[in-house]
């Protein structure tokens, strides 16, 4: 049973990247065995870190907060779209993803396979594929709630300058839909049937979540 799951998460560690801006993970002692007899420890983290999910009180005054979303629109089968020939900085649009129209559909947890996992704790992480808005419409329209990426946002992230654009948050999160960032792995659920779960803490009021994300045979 086990080696038929996959994990698509990122480990959460003090010293790991975030979003630019974001607060930085720390788990740290608050107890500690040799002292008082046990150990518990002190979290400290934004509610984006590591692999996690965006729910659209992110980007939405009056959109849903993460402990308001039904647990079953976080588990659907996982639709795999390999754009992983997309380079630094690239632009996947709706042409690029027309061929997997068919797989589009209400239910199905769609995502963007960049393999930029690989750079996760590098500082070209930050340098990833990225959605254009209108594909991001294009994906809604056929009834999909759920996108997920391999990278650090569905949207371009621009530093040293660069323009800050959330047009895919906006449109995905604006319409009640999630987003999954940072996940990991995809490679390994690209063929065959898969089941998905992305699971957030009921973190009551909150904009987001980490989760541990994994797949399962379908
Ligand atoms: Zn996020």
């Amino acid at each position: 049973m086990m080696k038929n799951i996959v994990d698509l998460s990122h480990p959460l560690e003090s010293g790991m990247q975030t979003y630019p801006g974001d607060p930085h993970f720390h788990c740290t002692p608050a107890a500690e065995l040799s002292r008082d007899g046990y150990n518990v420890q002190r979290l400290s983290m934004g509610s984006h870190s590591g692999t996690h999910v965006d729910a659209p009180y992110h980007f939405v005054l009056d959109g849903k907060k993460i402990d308001e979303l039904p647990i079953d629109m976080f588990i659907g089968r996982a639709v795999v779209l390999d754009m992983s020939y997309k380079g630094a900085k690239g632009k996947i649009q709706w042409e690029d993803l027309a061929i997997f129209e068919d797989l589009m559909k209400p239910g199905n947890i769609l995502l963007i396979r960049t393999d930029w996992s690989k750079y996760w704790g590098d500082k070209t992480y930050l340098d990833h594929p990225y959605l254009a808005r209108a594909a991001a419409v294009e994906i809604l329209k056929r009834g999909v709630k759920v996108i997920g990426v391999d990278t650090l946002s569905p949207d371009a992230t621009a530093v040293n300058g660069g323009i800050w654009d959330f047009g895919v948050h906006q449109e995905v999160l604006g319409s009640g839909g999630i987003i999954a960032e940072n996940l990991n792995n995809l490679a390994a659920i690209q063929e065959g049937e898969w089941m998905i779960s992305l699971v957030p803490l009921r973190l009551a009021g909150c904009d987001g979540s980490p989760v541990r994300a994994f797949a399962w045979r379908a």
